[in-house]
């Protein structure tokens, strides 16, 4: 009988079909099954190889590249490039003459990492698909990522009732929680708020302030202490005086984790002092939030639990690729709050279901699936593979210090307060003019071999080096590499 029907159904079908004009397409965009494999096979050998000479390679092997980008500009390809030759143009032209942030003796600026594990859950959340703005449409899905977002959580020691969102990296998270605050703490009139914020803060939280509609000069910059962290009495001055102007202090932003030194403001001072005064306490833990896991973390980032929203960036401190960044906020209803919307196309949708939307906790409608990213390495590992691998790169920074400490003609310009480690080249008998240009020349020098790659940075008005060390794949003989480097060049600059 269900046969019969079936087949008087599909008859009936295809008499609909034979009505519709396709324009004659050859339907070139769906790949058989063999041609979907071969793409995977091929890809993962070049990406085999490329990983496999990683450690090998030049750190940063940028001579030629700009050569090599101008071949890459080309009009709109009207016919077809087989695969090979475009996987030869990525792996040799363009990968390979770039900075690998990756590599395990890249220790500039904050290194990134791109756990394999990530990637293969990118492949997978890809090549299905789904979409995970709306609770709705993948409920078990839209499950997984705001778990993660509950782990993040549990991680920073917040309450239960605290909630978040995936974003795109650490910029984006300061932008949606300088809204968020403004939302809740100024409504709709906002033009007079002031955002306080140290010397040492990262770019992002100036930008993320006038991107919300604050004019520059409303972000008060804080001077700091002799360890890089904010001057809370300072702050406090401030803040009396601008409300006696009659202007409307709203936010402060404290640093955990400075992109300089690793520097980690004394949260608990401020979140005292924002509780008294009045004022929304965001962190920017972009760099060290993660190092919560860890029990020296958990130590120097004491009061992060005490914030009223957290910026962490997985792409730095859980070594997952580029493009994932998380806000925790404290009170969970408040980013529902500021991005509410509705539409007529759109189910309804109350806060208090049950139920996540994140295309209504935050700026974006569609997404990619980021929260797989998250959840795949950390199921396949447990918590603990990350715990260690943090622990290391703490335990490494030190010995890194404590060895640069002891070098002649080297003054650590701190200790280090997580795995950052700022120094200075001072031979005796230079004076400060010239021990800046000495300083810019050690860089270079140790560059300049492509072993390991530094960056450096002004403190107190005056050039430093740094080594951040944050690679999953960095190891004490890498680090071992890169002070005998840093020792080597020195000694060419004292000589
Ligand atoms: C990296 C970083 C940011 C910016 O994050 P992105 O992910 O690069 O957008 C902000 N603040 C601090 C402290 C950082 O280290």
């Amino acid at each position: 009988m269900v046969d019969s029907d079936n087949n008087f159904e599909k008859a009936r079908w295809q008499e609909l079909a034979d009505r519709l004009g396709d324009g004659d397409s050859d339907r070139p965009l769906e790949l058989s099954r063999e041609r979907k494999r071969e793409l995977i096979r091929e890809s993962t050998q070049r990406v085999l190889d490329h990983l496999e000479q990683l450690p090998e390679e030049p750190v940063v092997k940028l001579n030629g590249a700009r050569e090599h980008a101008e071949t890459l500009r080309e009009p709109l390809p009207e016919g077809p490039t087989p695969f090979g030759e475009l996987l030869t143009t990525l792996f040799e032209d363009a990968i390979a003459h770039s900075a690998a942030n990756p590599h395990p003796k890249f220790m500039a600026y904050v290194p990134g990492g791109g756990l394999y594990h990530a990637a293969v859950a990118d492949f997978i959340a890809n090549a299905t698909n789904r979409y995970v703005g709306t609770w709705f449409e993948a409920p078990a899905l839209v499950a997984i990522e705001s778990t993660v977002i509950r782990w993040f959580c549990e991680i920073m020691g917040y309450p239960e009732d605290s909630f978040g969102l995936l974003t795109s990296g650490g910029s984006m998270a300061n932008l949606i929680a300088t809204i968020t605050a403004r939302q809740e703490r100024l409504g709709d009139d906002f033009l007079d708020g002031i955002v306080y914020t140290s010397d040492q803060s990262h770019h992002s939280v100036t930008k993320a302030a006038t991107l919300a509609g604050f004019r520059e000069e409303n972000v008060r910059s804080v001077p700091t202490d002799d360890r890089y962290r904010i001057d809370v009495d300072a702050l406090a001055a401030q803040v009396r005086s601008d409300r006696e102007a009659g202007a409307e202090p709203f936010l402060v932003v404290g640093t955990a984790g400075s992109t300089n030194t690793g520097a980690v403001d004394d949260l608990d001072a401020l979140a005292d002092y924002c509780a008294r005064a009045d004022l929304w306490l965001h962190a920017d833990a972009a760099y060290g939030g993660f190092f919560a896991l860890t029990e020296t973390g958990r130590e120097r980032l004491s009061g992060l639990d005490r914030c009223d929203s957290i910026t962490i960036d997985p792409h730095k401190g859980l070594f997952l690729p580029y493009g994932t960044g998380a806000l925790l906020v404290r009170d969970g209803t408040a980013l529902a709050r500021t991005h509410a919307t509705s539409a007529d196309y759109l189910p309804d949708w109350e806060p208090t279901s049950g139920t996540v939307d994140f295309s209504r906790l935050g700026p974006e409608q569609s997404r990619d699936f980021r929260g797989l990213r998250v959840w795949l390495p950390l199921k396949m590992h447990g918590v603990d593979a990350f715990r260690e691998t943090l622990a290391e790169k703490l335990s490494l920074a030190e010995s890194a210090a404590k060895y640069l400490r002891d070098l002649d003609d080297v003054t650590l310009v701190d200790e280090p307060q997580l795995s950052t480690v700022a120094f200075r080249v001072e031979p005796p008998g230079v004076d400060d003019a010239a021990l800046d240009d000495l300083n810019r020349t050690v860089l270079e020098t140790v560059n300049a071999r492509q072993r390991v790659h530094l960056s450096g940075t002004i403190l107190d008005g005056v050039f430093a080096l740094r080594i951040c060390i944050l690679g999953f794949r960095t190891h004490r003989e890498h680090v071992a590499e890169c002070l005998a480097e840093i020792e080597r060049a020195v000694s060419d600059v004292s000589a």
